[in-house]
């Protein structure tokens, strides 16, 4: 959205609000006994606070109905296994953001090829960038409309994000290949045909680590470097106890700009690279891993401490940088979409199992980007992550799939834990 500063600090008061809203909900929720705790009298200790509070009463009243129906939503989703019980929101750790439940408040209209206005409660009528095809004026109708929005703050300042309510007609079941795909190391994801998707950037940095802002281009880099070392500077100069001064923090701020266009920039590949592949293939098959424990195991106990952690710990940053889960997500909705399914199977030795005649050898992972089998009657050499993908593929031909994860092939769930995104 291209705010005025006076309409951001607006947006900001009402975030503001909106979180301190949660906070009071959820101190008076746990002090209530159990049977008063109902949605009557929730709204009712709603109504009181932003007659009593000021500052709670520049949050409009839908928006902060918005936050109650969100609250009981969170315990919702913890009584069904999902999530952890909601928690108070603290004002660093929590992302900003402002509900505008009805749709028919905004009064979108398009007022450029890029640019569209919409009527934001209590800050008035703002610009914002025309990015995607919204069903307003003669396209809206009764099964294609927009039933509200949702503004969100990042460091490159506040976005609005449409709920769209629309008919999607079932997609035909997707007669597309079967596909391994593997979060590679050296390869962004390797396909188990041997194509992969790349998205031409060095994972590494000339000194083998991984490159942690090879989204940003060189200018950047260095940009982003300089902001770096002055921010150290800054900091070292800082005497005991003195506050943060201004310009630290604008130091800071910077930081965070870059590094939320880089996330940008990799979420857009993301998106495209799912689509493509979901439009490809019919049958999806990734590794059931998770990104946690990975980095746990590194680390090892106490009892017994894992070995080469430093070199591990920054494989493992490198794959929690491709946001691997994140792919996964992308992957399970868009498979829905297009009728193809997105398999899992649990997947040990994927790495170091020959692909070609199935043996496992310690050893046979030359470096990072090289597989040579060491069967004497075998002696394939290859990708290591190409060679990845085609053992998951492997496995999954061979009947080793979990619960199907998304598609229309849904045969069993596990009774408590229901997968938001599963169709
Ligand atoms: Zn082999």
């Amino acid at each position: 959205m291209a705010l005025s500063p006076a309409e951001n600090l607006l947006t900001d008061e009402q975030a503001h609000a909106a979180r301190a809203m949660w906070n009071c909900l959820h101190a008076w929720w746990q002090m209530m006994p159990k049977d008063k705790r109902t949605l009557a009298n929730a709204d009712a200790a709603i109504r009181q606070a932003r007659k009593e509070i000021d500052f709670l009463a520049v949050l409009p009243a839908q928006a902060a109905q918005a936050v109650l129906k969100t609250y009981v939503q969170a315990w919702k989703n913890f009584w069904d296994g999902r999530v952890d019980a909601p928690n108070f929101k603290g004002r660093f750790r929590s992302v900003m953001s402002v509900d505008i439940p009805q749709g028919r408040d905004l009064q979108i209209k398009r007022v450029h090829r890029r640019w569209g206005m919409a009527n934001i409660p209590k800050v008035g009528r703002v610009r914002f960038r025309w990015t995607k095809d919204l069903p307003v004026g003669n396209k809206a109708n009764a099964d294609n409309r927009i039933t509200g929005a949702r503004l969100v703050k990042d460091h490159l300042g506040w976005h609005i994000a449409f709920r769209v309510k629309s008919f999607e007609a079932k997609p035909a079941s997707h007669q597309g290949a079967q596909v391994g795909i593997d979060a590679g190391v050296n390869l962004p994801l390797a396909l188990s045909d041997g194509n992969h998707q790349d998205h031409g950037r060095a994972p590494r940095l000339p000194d083998g680590s991984a490159d942690r802002d090879k989204w940003l281009n060189t200018e950047e880099k260095g940009k982003l470097l300089r902001l770096e070392r002055r921010a150290a500077q800054r900091k070292t100069h800082r005497k005991p106890g003195e506050r943060t001064s201004r310009r630290l923090h604008h130091t800071y701020d910077q930081i965070r700009g870059l590094r939320a266009k880089a996330t940008r920039r990799h979420q857009d590949w993301q998106h495209k690279t799912t689509t493509t592949l979901a439009q490809k293939y019919g049958v999806m098959v990734v590794e059931a891993l998770t990104i946690t424990n990975m980095v746990k195991s590194a680390r090892g106990t106490i009892a017994e401490p894992g070995t080469n952690v430093a070199q591990k710990a920054g494989l493992n940053r490198s794959i929690s940088q491709e946001a691997w889960g994140r792919t996964v997500t992308m992957l399970t909705y868009k498979a829905g979409r297009y009728g193809g399914t997105l398999q899992k199977v649990p997947a040990p030795n994927t790495s170091r199992r020959c692909s070609a005649c199935g043996f496992i050898t310690p050893g046979s992972r030359e470096d990072q980007a090289t597989f040579v089998c060491k069967n004497p009657d075998c002696g394939w050499s290859g990708n290591a992550d190409h060679n990845a993908a085609r053992n998951i593929l492997h496995l999954y031909r061979m009947g080793h799939a979990l619960i199907p994860a998304a598609g229309r092939a849904v045969v069993r769930r596990a009774k408590r834990v229901k997968p938001a995104t599963a169709r």
